[in-house]
């Protein structure tokens, strides 16, 4: 069992903490981003114009459109079986994981293997992002769809476009893990200490009585390993998510089919801090898919997972 918690900075921290500005594409805040800057970021990472070397590519595939008839793409790097799948933005108005996996994509563009000091992790992985399931929302930064309907309330019932498209993606591509990625509220902050909650990790429960199962194990293996990265780079701005068994959220449903799943919430950012939270998250993401190239998250003891500080909502200022 590795120890924990992991408090020295690793050298791989320190290395995706230095790509991140080199390799981010969204240079203005996320809240700005739309569904045309994401369709121009995608095409910018599927051309190989002249002179620039592109080791890996690309694969972009339309899998439907929204009701006012934005386009919800999914982007595919690596042609290994062990499949991952990450999906933003369900909620329109969280659009910081949109701008991050857009920068996790470029590195490896740019970097291909080597974005993991040269380990095969495009042919033993495959990777398989939707950035923005809710472009609706984001062009409104509303929470809800274009119906008003919150598309992570819709995993049984599937009234929204967007929740039939996320439904019929994980049902075909049967990923092995789940990256369900969203903002929660900038307010939150660690129960007992009241710092900013900066990064908050679940593993969605199978049940009411959080049964266990291999799959529900390895992603609490991988949340914890996603905490320990947000400690690294910020000690003490990390935490479990609280929240209880709901069916009709998606990520208790993608959970459900076998894909071991994981919610990663961005939070706020602590003033007169240096780097900032997209870098934080940047660089948990890729040590998420390193952790998972090299099975490394399989060695900590996920009995540690319920021992995580939880997060605690302040009462909104007025
Ligand atoms: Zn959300």
């Amino acid at each position: 069992m590795r120890e924990f918690p992991f408090q020295e900075l690793a050298p791989q921290d320190k290395k995706f903490r230095d790509l991140y500005p080199k390799y981010r594409v969204w240079q203005e805040r996320s809240e700005l981003l739309r569904e045309a800057d994401v369709a121009k970021l995608a095409n910018d990472l599927l051309s190989d114009s002249a002179g620039k070397a592109v080791p890996q590519r690309v694969r972009q595939q339309v899998l439907g459109q929204s009701l006012e008839g934005r386009t919800i793409r999914m982007l595919s790097m690596g042609n290994g079986e062990r499949r991952i799948f990450m999906w933003t933005q369900m909620h329109g108005d969280e659009s910081t994981h949109t701008s991050v996996v857009l920068a996790v994509l470029n590195t490896l563009v740019e970097l291909g293997n080597q974005a993991f000091d040269g380990a095969n992790f495009l042919g033993d992985c495959s990777l398989h992002v939707i950035p923005m399931l809710n472009p609706d929302g984001a062009e409104r930064q509303t929470r809800e769809n274009a119906q008003g309907i919150d598309v992570n309330r819709d995993a049984v019932e599937l009234n929204t476009r967007e929740g039939r498209i996320l439904h019929d993606t994980v049902l075909k591509l049967k990923p092995h893990f789940g990256f369900n990625l969203h903002n929660q509220r900038a307010d939150k902050t660690v129960t007992g200490t009241g710092k900013i909650a900066v990064l908050s990790v679940l593993a969605p429960p199978l049940d009411y009585d959080d049964s266990d199962s291999p799959s529900v194990i390895r992603a609490r293996q991988l949340a914890i390993e996603m905490f320990a990265v947000g400690e690294r780079l910020l000690p003490g701005h990390s935490t479990r998510y609280e929240a209880g068994y709901m069916p009709t959220a998606f990520g208790e449903w993608v959970q459900a089919q076998g894909a071991s799943t994981m919610l990663l919430e961005a939070g706020g950012w602590p003033e007169g801090q240096e780097n900032g939270r997209d870098e934080l998250h940047y660089v948990t993401l890729m040590n998420a898919l390193r952790s998972i190239h090299q099975q490394a998250f399989a060695e900590i003891d996920s009995t540690r997972y319920a021992k995580l500080p939880l997060n605690k909502i302040v009462p909104s200022k007025k």
